[in-house]
């Protein structure tokens, strides 16, 4: 546990969230990023310190399932920045199925907001059930009204990841404690740099660190932060016994990525701004969607909760064809066609791939590290196409 003690000594003296950057690695020939601990396993040099470690995994490094040095400095500055403990996993939906599983019951109701992630939603909609948990998906306007004595879990995400609404966390996860639910966010489109859902209310926070934690496109991984009360019982059963653990590469290749995560964010924050504000004035367009865009409402809701937004949006053409959306998807030549967000390169994804959708006409779009000229060139150029 020699890196969990270093990183949080260095956290003591540093006031802001550059603990990001720090790590002393006195145990590793001082380099100055931690090494990779590429290892399924630990050796003892003696039966009692064995026996010590195979009592107590939660606390001894013994096995890569349960703790790995290199996933516990990452463990360590995820929590931190979130204020609370972190367990890593190898997707997000491995991060957000085992939160979900560790909390639900037989004969108990959970609630999930309309409009979460699609394979989030399945969950809710195709798997629980088969379990006799009561699911059910609402939208995020009558969720308190259906929260119930019976409610165990509140599930939300803020903002919504293809709308992009955004719903009063803090007012949701007082009604949820009122019946003793636990409240869950998917954070990913946010990070902790723009909100902090513990200090909404929020048990556990969850994300895809596949999109802006890693930044760079190369990995796939997932991450809860849960309140300190819930790490032992999780650690100790669902997250050992599922099992869907982050490699060691892939911890160190996030690592690498939270070094940049507050530059990135910036920067995307700033060329967002930019093309949003072109696309609004753009005349094939109907509308741009993004938090705090719908109404009055949501933009002081958005504003009292996020201390900023990221480079997730979507838009609507006027001209509604499918024709008219594939030709612009298929003319844009910086935006790359792709599922997935948050990474370097700016992606674009039209809802026309899915043949029945109610979204005609929108195409989400991811903002990298590209300028904004060279974006709003290349959109320009694709709206000369329709
Ligand atoms: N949450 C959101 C909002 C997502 O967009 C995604 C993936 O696209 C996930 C969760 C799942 O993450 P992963 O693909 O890392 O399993």
């Amino acid at each position: 546990m020699i890196f969990l003690h270093l990183t949080k000594k260095i956290r003591k003296k540093v006031k802001n969230n550059d603990f990001i950057f720090n790590l002393l690695s006195e145990e590793s020939f001082s380099s100055v990023t931690p090494p990779i601990f590429q290892t399924s396993n630990f050796r003892f040099s003696d039966v009692a310190s064995f026996r010590a470690a195979m009592a107590d995994e939660e606390h001894e490094i013994l096995y890569s399932r349960g703790n790995n040095p290199t996933l516990n400095v990452l463990a360590d500055k995820l929590g931190a920045l979130d204020g609370g403990k972190a367990l890593l996993f190898s997707s997000g939906m491995g991060a957000i199925s085992t939160a979900i599983l560790s909390v639900v019951k037989a004969g108990k109701h959970a609630l999930c907001i309309q409009g979460a992630y699609s394979w989030t939603n399945t969950i809710f909609e195709k798997i629980l059930p088969n379990y006799g948990v009561d699911a059910e998906i609402a939208p995020a306007a009558g969720l308190i009204q259906r929260i119930r004595p019976e409610t165990c879990l509140v599930y939300l995400e803020s903002p919504l990841t293809k709308t992009f609404e955004v719903c009063d966390i803090q007012a949701i996860s007082v009604a949820a404690h009122q019946v003793g639910a636990v409240v869950m966010l998917d954070n990913s489109y946010s990070t902790p740099l723009l909100q902090r859902p513990m200090e909404l209310g929020v048990d556990f926070v969850l994300y895809s660190a596949t999109k802006y934690i890693g930044g760079h496109s190369d990995a796939v991984g997932g991450v809860l932060v849960c309140r300190k009360a819930y790490y032992s019982a999780l650690f100790n059963k669902e997250f050992l016994a599922f099992g869907s653990i982050m490699s060691p590469f892939n911890a160190w290749l996030f690592l690498r990525g939270l070094r940049t995560l507050p530059l990135r964010l910036q920067r995307i924050e700033e060329t967002t701004k930019k093309i949003i504000a072109f696309l609004e004035q753009h005349p094939a367009v109907e509308k741009v969607m993004y938090p705090g865009s719908h109404s009055r409402e949501q933009m002081q809701l958005a504003e009292r909760q996020m201390k900023g937004i990221s480079g997730l949006f979507s838009l609507v053409l006027k001209n509604k064809s499918p024709e008219a959306m594939e030709l612009f998807c298929n003319s844009l030549t910086y935006f790359r066609l792709a599922v997935s967000w948050g990474g370097h390169e700016s992606l674009a994804l039209p809802y026309v791939l899915w043949k029945d959708s109610e979204y005609s006409g929108m195409v989400r779009l991811s903002i990298g590290l590209e300028s904004a000229e060279t974006l709003i060139a290349d959109l320009e150029e694709a709206f000369k196409q329709l």
